[in-house]
């Protein structure tokens, strides 16, 4: 292991000997193949360990299933408590978090930052949902009686991640499921298993000096391949399985789970857009267009892959764009001022070039998109983002090519756009760039976006916990982070209470005997 990269984990809490598998902060071996973690910055090892196989699960699910026997009657204020606790200890350790996204998966520090940040963020929300877990009281229609729901704790959850968002999506899921009552399994991104260590090093030590909490309440499970992940979701004792990635990955899923009965929270790939019309403030349209297409390099599923432009306005923002590609900062995404890091490893890297190799085919002018070597960490992927000029019928503009491409497209009317706007499979994030507040509505409304997160004069990159994250059609239909999204983590039951010494039966049924 990469000297610098033991200290920190050791710092977390995390076991000198790397160990795949954790029941709290009980850190066990696995029986799977050896697994190489290299830095996406320098292509160089940072640690080698032995990872776990699909029948390292069963013992992980065992001892989720009794820890959650005791969790479940802890009081809910209580156990936001516990979260309180480990927002606390992520407020300390930041930096040295933040520092492993950086170095496992390549993140600029302000966004590796961010996203720890987006950790507290949901711990807080998360604490004060622990005092709100709240039921309706409805009408009955008979006399004397109450009609009212509890909300109740679901079970173990089966947290299944991408490499994209190591540790934030971990903590969207695991913070509710906690102060819902549920404990976690966590099955990262074999592209990502410090960035987990880390995350479940910090929560394990909390919920040790937690008096109530079962020690099995936080458990990780890291596998090679995508056998562990599997098993995670073949568990029939996990009733929920939360799982982030590709569409292809969603897929497999949601049939494995649905062929249990089982409950499926997925959160897949999306394919963006952000109309600019005529009366857009450009300025803010450029900005927030560079920032939502090329940062992360164009891994955020939230990236914005399709700006659709006025006629009017097109030449404009593209001259403008190129000028501002033409000038990112591309290198060691830990030194200061670089925005733009390396993409993740050689497979994006192939797909970057096949996609933009299909879309020349395809008629589209290429802008960029070269490989990056000079004044970069040598061993990385660094390329120079892409703009690609393309007619919007081109089938290359319909998928999702996880890296920094952003297809240009021209519209003439409004509704055209729109048109084009929806005219993909997936559905996760959108925008509009308008002083038109009839197009602004119009974008708002049933027959505007039809993705999950919709906005206005906001690129559809960056979204908030507050709000219920997630997106329709072949993103997969899941809620995440905030609104009323924890009632994914629940069970909901419906209780008729008489008070009185009579049977009204409903619907005015008469039953005599
Ligand atoms: P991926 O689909 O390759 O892997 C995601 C996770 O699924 C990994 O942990 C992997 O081991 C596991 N997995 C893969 N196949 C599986 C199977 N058959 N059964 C069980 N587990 C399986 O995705 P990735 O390359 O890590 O991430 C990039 C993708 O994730 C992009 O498509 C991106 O848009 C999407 N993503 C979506 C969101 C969202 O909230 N909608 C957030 C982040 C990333």
């Amino acid at each position: 292991m990469s000297r610098d990269v033991r200290t920190i984990l050791e710092s977390l809490g995390v076991p000198t000997d790397l160990e795949p598998i954790a029941v709290g902060n009980e850190w066990r071996t696995g029986s799977g193949p050896e697994l190489q973690v290299t830095s996406p910055i320098d292509g160089k090892p940072l640690a080698q360990f032995t990872a776990a196989a699909a029948n390292d699960v069963t013992e992980v699910v065992t001892a989720a299933e009794e820890s959650f026997r005791g969790w479940r009657t802890v009081p809910g204020p209580r156990r936001g408590e516990l979260v309180r606790q480990i927002g606390n200890r992520l407020r300390e350790q930041k930096e040295a978090l933040a520092t492993i996204v950086s170095l496992e998966v390549g993140k600029i520090t302000q966004e590796a930052l961010g996203e720890v940040q987006e950790m507290i963020d949901i711990c807080d929300f998360a604490v004060g949902l622990s005092r709100q877990l709240y039921g309706l009281t409805i009408a009955s229609e008979r006399p004397s009686h109450r009609l009212m729901e509890q909300w109740h704790p679901l079970g173990p959850i089966g947290v299944i991640t991408a490499f994209n968002f190591p540790v934030a999506v971990w903590a969207w899921n695991a913070m509710l499921a906690f102060v819902c009552g549920d404990p976690v399994i966590w099955k990262p991104s074999e592209k990502a298993p410090l960035c987990a260590m880390a995350c479940q090093g910090i929560a394990a030590s909390v919920i040790a000096d937690f008096d109530d909490a079962p020690p099995a309440l936080s458990n990780l499970i890291i596998g090679a391949d995508r056998s562990v992940g599997e098993a995670v979701v073949d568990a029939p004792q996990l009733p929920l399985i939360s799982a982030t990635g590709s569409v292809p990955m969603g897929r497999a899923v949601g049939q494995r789970v649905a062929a249990r009965l089982g409950r499926c929270l997925l959160e897949l790939g999306g394919n963006n857009g952000m109309i600019v019309a005529p009366s857009a403030d450009l300025e803010l349209t450029v900005r927030s267009a560079v920032f939502a297409a090329a940062g992360t390099c164009g891994q955020r599923c939230t990236t914005l892959r399709r700006l659709i432009v006025h006629e009017k306005v097109y030449d404009e923002i593209l001259k403008q764009l190129i000028s501002l590609y033409g000038r990112l900062p591309i290198g060691d995404p830990t030194e200061q001022g670089v925005l733009v890091g390396p993409l993740i490893d050689g497979d994006a890297f192939e797909s970057m070039q096949q996609a933009l190799a299909e879309a020349k085919q395809q008629g589209g002018m290429v802008h960029f998109g070269e490989r990056v070597t000079e004044g970069v960490p040598e061993g990385g992927l660094y390329v120079r983002p892409a703009i690609v000029e393309i007619q919007s019928e081109a089938p290359i503009v319909r998928q999702e090519t996880f890296a920094p491409i952003l297809y240009i497209l021209r519209y003439r009317d409004f509704e055209e756009a729109i048109a084009i706007h929806n005219d993909v499979p997936q559905g996760l994030s959108s925008a509009v760039m308008t002083n038109d507040v009839r197009e602004a509505e119009r974008f708002c409304s049933p027959a505007g976006s039809d993705c999950g997160i919709v906005n206005v004069n906001v690129g559809p990159s960056g979204a908030e916990i507050g709000g219920a994250f997630g997106g329709e059609k072949e993103t997969g239909g899941g809620r995440e982070s905030g609104s009323d999204a924890w009632k994914n983590y629940m069970r909901r039951t419906t209780n008729t209470i008489n008070y009185s010494s009579d049977l009204p039966l409903a619907q005015g049924i008469r039953f005599d005997v």
